[in-house]
């Protein structure tokens, strides 16, 4: 990924050709420079050829639908991806749906929250390279699975440090509970999003024992959680 944000490369995925231009004009002035393609079909063999920083996603596209898109992407493809979609309702939706994505916008939108949006990612992806803070308070050593939390080494379980620690590596990144069962348990066992709610309570226990006032995990009610830190 480039580093400037001048240099920057979004793909726009957008079938109303009037908001394609907008958002490109919008980009352009901001120093993005964009691509845009009007057909679901032909996003993953472009991603592939191109490697964007960036994807705006539509969801009602024609030939193959956003979410299909996104599914697919994520299968080979960590690129950050904004979905847009007409309906408020249907953003609670897609976040159940767990997609992957890692931000969701509702038409209509003014293109300048979108832009806000966009440079919020690179801000984020950026600050999670140089360190914003989270090193300081937790302490990860993958190799002996262990995890200081203010100093003070944690007493974590194997399921709860693997948990723990993809929270850790992406600070402020909303994970789904699926997601984070993903994440916590190699084999196929049978296990529901709930097991992810009592570790996550146990954690909690854990970290409280150390300090009573700052509680890092924050519940995204009805989606997952994140760390805050
Ligand atoms: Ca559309």
């Amino acid at each position: 990924m480039n580093n400037s944000i001048e240099s920057k490369k979004i793909l726009i995925v957008e079938d109303e050709p009037k908001l394609a231009q907008l958002l490109k004009d919008y980009l352009a002035q901001s120093g993005f420079v964009s691509c845009g393609l009007n057909n679901g079909l032909d996003v993953i063999p472009w991603v592939k050829q191109n490697d964007p920083d960036l994807i705006l996603l539509d969801l009602m596209l024609p030939g193959k639908d956003g979410m299909e898109i996104c599914r697919d992407l994520r299968r080979f493809s960590n690129v950050p991806i904004i979905m847009t979609t007409a309906k408020v309702e249907e953003i609670d939706r897609l976040l159940g749906l767990e997609m992957g994505a890692d931000d969701y916008v509702c038409k209509p939108y003014s293109p300048r929250e979108v832009i806000a949006r966009v440079k919020a990612i690179f801000r984020r992806i950026e600050s999670s390279k140089h360190g914003n803070g989270t090193e300081e308070v937790f302490l990860v050593n993958a190799e002996r699975m262990e995890i200081c939390f203010l100093g003070v080494l944690l007493d974590l379980t194997a399921v709860e440090f693997r948990l723990l620690a993809t929270l850790i590596k992406q600070p402020g990144r909303l994970f789904s509970r699926d997601q984070l069962l993903d994440q916590i348990y190699e084999d196929n066992r049978i296990v529901t999003t709930r097991t992810v709610d009592s570790h996550i309570k146990n954690i909690r226990k854990k970290l409280s024992v150390i300090s009573a006032e700052q509680d890092p995990i924050v519940s995204v009610y009805g989606v997952g959680y994140k760390l805050e830190v």
